[in-house]
């Protein structure tokens, strides 16, 4: 049976003026709001530093509840649904009282694990070299001092949150973050960054996080935080 919408609108009990404003009268043109991003390879592709399992719940079903509560949040100041996640969570202070800190959990989850995504490969580890790598180089004395002091925030990230290597004023730097509390909203632009929530690793590590974190520089993809770094030293 072919679907007549004048007749279903009709029969739900709606009338002309009901139609006149269904979703359906105009063709969609981009979805509202923000969508979860696809990963970037097989949510087995990172085994056996990151189990299959873990990448599946943590991206379709953790980094899916951020990106819907974040849209969910933004209902009630949908002028910011057209903004890059990273121009609101930057512009922080521009957000509706009621809903800032949504926004902050929200917004920052899906930013963070937007980035977690895109700075892993399975092809990963090894050292930057180039630009990135004579900047980390200048900045912490050696690679081993950066990978250090990076997994030592992670490590002793109290609860929930994540390590980050961040652009600072034209500086790297290394600073923990409680929660989904994005470097954006410090003025600082994140150039990598590693997920010590417990959803992260507990199945494959249970309360072994050192062991994740270890882990986890496997698969690192410098080439990606390399075009990090250079895109935010242009600002
Ligand atoms: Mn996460």
């Amino acid at each position: 049976m072919q679907f007549d919408r004048r007749q279903f609108v009709r029969q739900a009990g709606l009338g002309a003026a009901a139609l006149a404003y269904s979703p359906w009268a105009v063709p969609a043109a981009e979805p509202a709001g923000f969508t979860l991003p696809k990963l970037p390879y097989a949510p087995d592709a990172l085994e056996p530093y990151i189990d299959k399992l873990t990448m599946e719940i943590h991206h379709g079903k953790h980094h899916q509840a951020y990106v819907d509560n974040l849209n969910k949040a933004l209902a009630s100041q949908p002028e910011l649904l057209k903004q890059p996640i990273e121009t609101i969570l930057r512009n922080i202070d521009k957000v509706k009282p009621e809903i800032k800190q949504a926004v902050i959990n929200n917004g920052g989850g899906h930013a963070n694990h937007s980035l977690f995504w895109e700075v892993m490969t399975p092809k990963g580890g090894g050292e930057p070299s180039g630009p990135l790598g004579k900047a980390i180089t200048a900045e912490f004395g050696s690679f081993d001092k950066l990978q250090a002091a990076m997994s030592d925030a992670g490590v002793k990230q109290f609860g929930s949150g994540w390590s980050w290597l961040v652009l600072n004023q034209g500086k790297l730097q290394v600073l923990g973050a409680p929660n989904q509390d994005s470097p954006l909203m410090k003025g600082a632009t994140p150039i990598l960054g590693l997920d010590v929530w417990e959803h992260a690793y507990y199945l494959k590590y249970q309360n072994r996080r050192a062991d994740y974190v270890k882990a986890w520089w496997n698969v690192v993809n410098w080439q990606a935080v390399a075009d990090r770094y250079e895109k935010a030293l242009k600002g």
